[in-house]
């Protein structure tokens, strides 16, 4: 038999058989004597758990029974699981045949493995042989196990662990992956202090492993990402469960998201199963009132198609596929053109047409955005460049800078040698920032803005009145134009109520800036932001972005 070759290289390993029943312990015990092993006998939880801490040092395994008097198997897991010294040794646990949940229960109390009684010498061998040998392999990181923070599993160890669940559980118990996130945990970080967030992961963790039904394994796979194996909840119970989970925890603000995959493909590795929940969380993590989302077939197209993105874009842009259109700006007090916006768009050889909104986000993920943003901006001048040659009225334009922009130290440089190389005043590039690009290290972002109007290029804000704004990071951040967001706009137009839109235009008007207002599409719209002294229009109500050409031929109609 196979095992049988071990007899040797076991010298000197030792077990402690833990059983109640003198006649399955006497036979383990002359089995695993006879392989070799030093073999120590308990006869309960109790003397068990005594010899542990005498020997844990120099343990191979243990191999438990599950029902005995005094101190039965779970208890001494729960145990042996309360104090760090143990965690080195491996429990394999004997069960009856028909016991799925005494396995389930002992899984989440730390088993490693299970045997069915009664023993089968092989099979029983052949496992006590993979968890030695797996243990110790492992003993070298066993330092990396544990979260000291959490107390859940670091994230190589979930892997793993949860690797070991699925070969030790049989094909017909289904598991689901749930993935937590805090939203904005890096500022809650520089509000609260590292200290008090230590202790709201702390907490969070703890309270989630006592309210996720079915609960498994658990373990931290990020700074601020749990991830947690359950068995399968038919019915979502635990989305029940955990609504409340942080209440309490560090004042109000807190929201936890949770991306779960259901009935979880054993094939896949762990951490591909991990990042299809966080990814599903990813597109919960902006929408307020939504907590769970689940992975389906619709993220999995998504997927697919966020590959054939990032395998795509370089050649893209050096084939060119981009190209840039040009939404005209018109400006009410003159009545005529007074600028227009850059938008690039992407005909993509298989994907066809793709929207911004679609690629953009995955070229902010993947970094690649600064590269097309210098590709438009460098269009930009080309277009301006042309403008100017043909005679036509120029007016000036205005590219998208992305949050990663500022990042680079050198990209106002590289903009006035954009400039430069084509010739172009730089007044007539404007850039386009947003106030979330802003929120991540303020003063950076403040002193790259300041420099870029140095250089004479003017700014403008992106979507204000989208998201949260305020007046202080307003009044902070050097600018020379705030746009009104479509959204407030076309919710004035629909509750006929342009109030919001009013105070806007007063405070920018306070602030000295430029208003230009977007997405405007009817001639209402248009008299009401007339009358508000709004500066200029931007919208299909004066026209959808246009190519270069067409672009031409709509400011030579007005030369
Ligand atoms: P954005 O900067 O807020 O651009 C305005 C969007 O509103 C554009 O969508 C434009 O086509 C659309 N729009 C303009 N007028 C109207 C209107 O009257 N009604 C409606 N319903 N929509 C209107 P688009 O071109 O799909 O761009 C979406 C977003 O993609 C942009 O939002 C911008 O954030 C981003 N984007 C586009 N080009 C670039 C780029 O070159 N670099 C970067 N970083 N982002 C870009
Ligand atoms: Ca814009
Ligand atoms: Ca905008």
């Amino acid at each position: 038999m196979a095992y049988s070759t071990n007899a040797s290289k076991n010298k000197r390993r030792k077990l402690l058989v833990v059983e109640d029943n003198d006649i399955n312990r006497e036979m383990l015990c002359a089995i695993l004597d006879g392989e070799g092993f030093e073999v120590m006998e308990a006869e309960n939880g109790e003397v068990g758990l005594a010899l542990l801490e005498q020997e844990y040092e120099d343990l191979s395994l243990v191999l438990l029974d599950v029902y005995m008097p005094v101190c039965d198997g779970f208890e001494f897991l729960e145990r042996k699981r309360g104090d760090r010294r143990f965690d080195s040794v491996p429990v394999i646990v004997a069960t009856a045949s028909e016991a799925r949940e005494d396995e389930i229960a002992c899984l989440k109390l730390g088993a490693n493995d299970f045997i069915v009684k009664p023993y089968n010498t092989e099979i029983m061998m052949n496992r006590i042989s993979n968890t030695v040998h797996l243990r110790e392999s492992a003993s070298l990181v066993n330092q990396l196990t544990w979260d000291t923070l959490t107390n859940l599993y670091s994230r190589e160890f979930f892997y793993r662990r949860v690797d070991s669940v699925f070969t030790s559980m049989g094909d017909d118990l289904q598991f689901d992956m749930v993935c937590s996130d805090i939203v904005n945990f890096k500022s809650l970080n520089d509000r609260y202090g590292r200290q008090n967030c230590d202790q709201l992961l702390q907490d969070l963790a703890a309270r989630l492993e006592e309210l996720l039904p079915g609960y498994v394994v658990g373990g931290r796979i990020g700074a601020d990402t749990f991830a947690f194996l359950v068995t399968h909840q038919p019915d979502h119970t635990w989305v029940s469960a955990i609504a409340d989970v942080s209440k309490g925890l560090l004042g109000t603000s807190l929201s936890v998201k949770f991306g779960v995959v259901e009935n979880v493909d054993r094939q896949l590795s762990v951490s591909l199963t991990c990042d299809r929940a966080i990814m599903a969380l990813e597109r919960i993590k902006k929408t307020f009132g939504v907590d769970v989302a689940w992975y389906n077939d619709k993220l999995r197209e998504q997927q697919h198609m966020e590959n054939t993105i990032l395998e795509s874009m370089e050649t893209a842009l050096d084939e060119h596929q981009f190209t840039v259109y040009y939404q005209p700006k018109h400006d009410l007090k003159g009545n005529r053109t007074g600028g227009a916006e850059a938008l690039v768009r992407w005909i993509h050889p298989t994907l066809g047409f793709v929207s911004p909104g679609d690629f953009i986000p995955i070229f902010e993920r993947s970094g690649f955005i600064t590269q097309l943003d210098l590709y438009v901006c460098e269009e930009v001048c080309k277009e301006i460049r042309r403008c100017v040659e043909l005679g036509l009225p120029v007016v000036p334009i205005s590219f998208n800078a992305s949050q990663l922009d500022f990042d680079d130290e050198d990209f106002a440089k590289k903009i006035v040698a954009l400039t430069d190389a084509y010739g172009i005043d730089r007044t007539l590039l404007h850039v386009e920032v947003t106030e979330t690009a802003c929120s991540e290290n303020p003063d950076r972002v403040i002193a790259l803005l300041a420099e870029l109007r140095d250089f004479g290029f003017h700014v403008e804000l992106d979507d204000f009145g989208s998201g949260y704004s305020s007046l202080a990071s307003l009044n902070m951040l050097p600018l020379d134009v705030m746009k009104l967001d479509m959204s407030i706009i076309q919710q004035a137009s629909q509750l006929d109520d342009f109030r919001i839109v009013h105070s806007a235009i007063q405070m920018a008007q306070f602030l000295n800036l430029e208003t230009v207002a977007e997405g405007v599409e009817t001639q209402d719209e248009v008299r009401k932001l007339k009358e508000l002294e709004c500066g200029k229009i931007q919208g299909y109500f004066y026209s959808k972005p246009l190519m270069g050409k067409d672009f031409e031929t709509y400011l030579a109609k007005e030369a």
